[in-house]
């Protein structure tokens, strides 16, 4: 029984279309094309609308697993942190494994902050992508060698453990503003010489560009409140001009928020070929606003879409973050493109296609 799939939008690999559709025998896909002339070459086939969605699946570029599903914060970004650092101790396995119940999408890019959540991922973990291991601190130069070398033989033991259909390992340097700079150019380089993915949040609230730019602001303060030494990063630097000094942009991490960022911060990510991650959700919840997204248009910055964590966005759905832009009156199928090819692109694949003989298990929809 041979049936003819149809949606509102359909992607196949070269971007929505909306008056497109396949034709399966329910095992593989035997024809891909218009719809029309589908039905005129398939007579017989059932024609079955598939909803809003059919093609290739989205993917939610940067999530948090092991941070569970608690009640989402919102308020400003220095608060978030401090919510955060509370939270840490209580996660692990058993907050990942429920939170991944509630992640409808199977191609991730989860940051992972306990090791047996890392382990989990390698064992069972239920989803394709990358499950990044977190590493930051504020340590004496002294320590950075220890860190690293408890990091090289991490990876290098997860590395091992890959399964074929399952994620990849990767490094997360979480933020500009949490690893002095030798630490963050040492967990890069180890990132190089492994041959490991990297994600990393930057230039995501005000406070975060004013502490780097001027020493001023929520992060500053929070520094200060805190005892942290305040001469641990250069001033006068964006955080992403920071970042590109430091050789970090020379790797090609994936870029997580890229909120605020000004013409030039966006041509020294253009230039150096890095993909932007954007959880817009999370990042109105947070007021740090929404990405610029017509100056990455413009640069040819290619973007991908997150939900971050549940500790800031309302669920771990990636289709609610489309739904948020589009009624902010972004394009429907550009999102969609945003998750589907510039999802693949943030967690290293290849881009995909779906094609005459593709497994119809491959196919997604709703
Ligand atoms: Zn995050």
């Amino acid at each position: 029984m041979l049936e003819l799939w149809t949606a509102d939008w359909v992607h196949l690999g070269d971007g929505p279309r909306p008056h497109a559709g396949l034709v399966t025998d329910g095992r593989t896909v035997l024809a891909t094309g218009e719809a029309g002339e589908l039905a005129r070459r398939y007579p017989s086939a059932r024609r079955v609308r598939k909803g809003r969605y059919l093609g290739l699946p989205l993917a939610n570029a940067h999530t948090h697993l092991d941070l569970g599903i608690a009640p989402t914060f919102s308020g400003p970004f220095p608060d978030f942190v401090r919510y955060v650092i509370d939270r840490a101790e209580r996660r692990g396995r058993a907050e990942a494994v429920q939170a991944a119940r509630y992640a409808p999408q199977r191609l991730l890019g989860d940051i992972a902050a306990r090791e047996e959540v890392v382990d989990w991922w390698l064992e069972e973990g239920p989803a394709s992508g990358v499950v990044y291991w977190e590493v930051l601190g504020l340590v004496p130069p002294e320590r950075e060698a220890e860190v690293l070398r408890a990091t090289r033989e991490r990876i290098e033991r997860w590395k091992r453990r890959e399964r074929r259909d399952g994620p990849r390992v990767g490094l997360s340097p979480h933020a500009p503003y949490s690893l002095t700079p030798g630490l963050m150019r040492g967990v890069v380089a180890l990132a190089r010489e492994l041959e490991v993915p990297l994600q990393i949040h930057a230039a995501e609230s005000p406070g975060e560009r004013a502490y780097f730019l001027r020493r001023e602001g929520e992060l500053a303060a929070f520094f200060r409140a805190r005892g942290w030494p305040l001469d641990l990063h250069p001033t006068g630097l964006s955080p992403i001009a920071y970042l590109a000094e430091l050789g970090v942009l020379d790797a090609r991490p994936t870029l997580v928020h890229g909120v605020q960022v000004d013409e030039a911060d966006v041509r020294l990510l253009a230039e150096h070929g890095v993909v932007v991650v954007s959880c817009p959700r999370s990042n109105v919840g947070l007021e740090a606003g929404l990405a610029p997204y017509h100056l990455y248009a413009d640069a040819g910055v290619p973007l991908a879409l997150g939900t971050d964590s549940r500790a800031s966005a309302p669920s771990l759905d990636v289709r609610e973050e489309l739904d948020f832009l589009a009624a902010r009156g972004l394009d429907y199928p550009r999102l969609l493109d945003w998750a589907v090819q510039g999802g693949r692109r943030a967690l290293g694949l290849a881009p995909a296609r779906i094609e005459t003989g593709s497994e119809v298990e491959q196919v997604e929809f709703w």
